[in-house]
């Protein structure tokens, strides 16, 4: 009799032991009947532990009764169930698996065997969860990322509709951690944002919400407000939080924050349009001199347009040669005669017109353009001085406004020198216009920088005198000329008799530390009249000049202008546009 040669050379038990997965069969009462070296080394279990065994004595103690009779109901209607479960083994852990169950019938359709298969899939489970953390959870600060924050302020806002509440979403950007960046490195960066992470956590109660949107940029939803105060109070709160000095490596950094706040449903009633204008309220606020917040407005999407489409085109404008410098004459008040001017840079935008430098400095300085501009006004500055110079007035002298990250430049120095080299002008024709705060911040008796220009031969004044923190030993350090006192203590000098004695102490106080004393914002004939008889040395203002053109500036000097009535009467009936605003 011929015997047909067996299909494989294996037996069916060599097959099942090979399989890497768990494999169990049980009798139609489901007593296991065999495992295979899979299952054993998945669970710890032995044959013997099992075999005659309910599978049942593997319940993790994890799913309801009503889960395994849908998984037996399952089976019975369809033959066979697939999912994940989660079982015990033998030393008592438990795992996930997924897990798929036949049931296996006669020629009859009876049951006559169940067949479990499984594989333990906790460890892609984990995997599964890292990668949803990843997704939903900034690695750095391990606060919920953008993606999380949008859902949970979509999940908010239903709520606020529900229980007719405000809702507040604060839009927080820190201010000049860039700088940090650059010259501490991003490891002390980034342990910075740990770090102010932790202090915003701090100050939030139950149930609000904090993400970090990447960068220095973070984002508080704050549900279920009753009144607009609550907001402010916590705003501060914030903003109060960072004000302690961060020790990091032995660095004492100070960092401040702007904030941008809108309300549901005052400010928008869904997510993108909270979190666009929260953003524009921060915008304004970094407009605004940083740490501070502002609250949404409406017009505020047009301005912050029309700003971002500034700074936008503000990086191409150098290129584009759209910058001019005005100059605004400075008068010796005894004499009366023109003996300097001051540079001011003007924007003349292609499609805004002339715009005067509150409308563009911050940015530059904030972008760094300010470096390359600031060089390029202090070379037209002294070029054009220079020519003013030659055609008949030789001792004109020009003052540039020097911006702080200007001063805190290392080859300032060398820059100015080469300047005045290339432009001939005599360097005691150039006075360099620095503000106190610029002065008190970097002018600490270790820094050779205004010593070294002192010995060129440059000139210092100090601009806005009286509106920031002077000490008054630092002032005797700084190799300084010109005291030029704010435009705010001229302003009411006639009428205010705390004004007038400001005046009085700055004029002195200049004297006495042998400095020429200049008034800015001269606007009028009685202001001029009073700083006559304080013996106030110089004058700049409105009353004789705005700020202008180098062309208009040469017809002046050409007409040999003088601060006398008659001239004093046509300036002050001349139409001149006002760009100070
Ligand atoms: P500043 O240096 O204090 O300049 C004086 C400002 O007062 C000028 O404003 C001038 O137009 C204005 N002013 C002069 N006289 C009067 C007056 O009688 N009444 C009134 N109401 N205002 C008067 P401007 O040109 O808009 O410049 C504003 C500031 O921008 C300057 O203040 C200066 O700090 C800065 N700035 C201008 N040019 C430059 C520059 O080239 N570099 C840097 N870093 N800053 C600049
Ligand atoms: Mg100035
Ligand atoms: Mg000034």
């Amino acid at each position: 009799m011929d015997t047909a040669p067996p299909l494989l050379a294996v037996s069916g038990r060599e097959i099942i032991d090979s399989i890497r997965e768990g494999i169990i069969i049980t009798d139609a009462e489901g007593l296991i009947q065999a495992v295979n070296t899979c299952f054993c080394s998945l669970t710890g279990f032995s044959p013997e532990d099992v075999i005659g065994q309910n599978p049942r004595i593997f319940k993790s103690g994890k799913h309801t009764k009503s889960f395994y009779d849908r998984m037996w109901k399952t089976i019975a209607d369809r033959g066979f169930w697939k999912g994940e479960i989660w079982n015990r083994r033998k030393d008592g852990s438990i795992y996930l698996e997924s897990r798929t169950i036949s049931a296996i019938r006669d020629n009859e359709g009876t049951i006559t065997n169940y067949i479990g298969i499984f594989s333990d899939i906790s460890k892609q489970k984990k995997a599964e969860e890292t990668i949803r953390h990843l997704a939903f959870y900034d690695p750095l600060t391990n606060l919920p990322n953008r993606a999380l924050f949008r859902d949970r302020l979509k999940q908010a806002i239903n709520q606020a509709e529900r229980n007719k509440k405000l809702l507040a979403v604060l839009f927080l950007d820190l201010d000049r951690v860039k700088i940090i960046n650059d010259t501490l490195g991003h490891d002390i960066g980034d342990r910075l944002l740990v770090g102010v992470a932790r202090r915003l956590e701090e100050c939030l109660r139950e149930g609000d919400s904090i993400a970090r949107l990447g960068g220095d940029e973070f984002i508080v939803l704050l549900p279920g407000v009753n009144q607009m105060d609550d907001v402010v109070k916590l705003t501060e709160k914030i903003l109060g939080s960072l004000k302690p000095a961060f020790n990091l490596d032995g660095h004492e950094l100070f960092i401040t924050a702007s904030v941008g706040i809108s309300i549901y449903p005052h400010d928008g009633e869904d997510a993108n349009t909270l979190l666009r204008n929260a953003d524009s309220a921060l915008y304004r606020a970094k407009g605004q001199g940083r740490n501070n917040y502002q609250l949404f407005t409406r017009g505020m999407e047009t301005e912050v347009l029309e700003q971002l489409e500034l700074t936008n085109s503000l990086r191409r404008a150098l290129d584009r040669d759209e910058f001019v410098v005005y100059y605004q004459p400075q008068l010796n008040i005894e004499s009366g005669e023109i003996v300097g001017i001051e540079a001011l840079v003007r924007w003349q935008h292609p499609e805004f017109g002339v715009l005067p430098p509150k409308r563009f400095i911050h940015w530059a300085e904030d972008t760094g353009l300010i470096i390359p501009l600031g060089e390029w006004v202090l070379k037209q500055a002294c070029e054009q001085n220079r020519k003013w110079q030659m055609a008949g007035h030789p001792r004109l002298r020009v003052a540039v406004n020097l911006s702080a990250l200007q001063f805190r430049q290392k080859n300032l120095v060398s820059t100015v020198e080469k300047v005045l080299a290339d432009t001939n002008l005599p360097p005691d024709s150039l006075e360099l216009e620095l503000t106190e705060t610029v002065i008190m911040e970097n002018a600490g008796p270790s820094t050779s920088v205004p010593h070294s220009l002192r010995a060129l031969g440059v000139r210092f004044s100090i601009d806005d005198f009286g509106t920031g923190y002077s000490s008054l030993s630092y002032l005797k350090r700084f190799p300084v000329n010109t005291l030029k006192m704010d435009r705010s203590f001229i302003q009411d000098l006639t009428t205010s008799t705390d004004d007038l004695a400001i005046a009085t102490a700055v004029v002195t106080l200049g004297h006495g530390l042998n400095l020429t004393v200049l008034a800015e914002g001269v606007e009028t004939e009685g202001q001029l009249e009073t700083l006559k008889n304080l013996k106030c040395d110089r004058m700049q203002g409105f009353l004789f000049s705005e700020p202008i053109p180098a062309s208009d500036f040469e017809e002046m000097l050409n007409e040999n202008r003088r601060l006398d009535e008659a001239t004093l009467f046509s300036a002050h009936h001349k139409h001149i546009p006002n760009l100070t605003n």
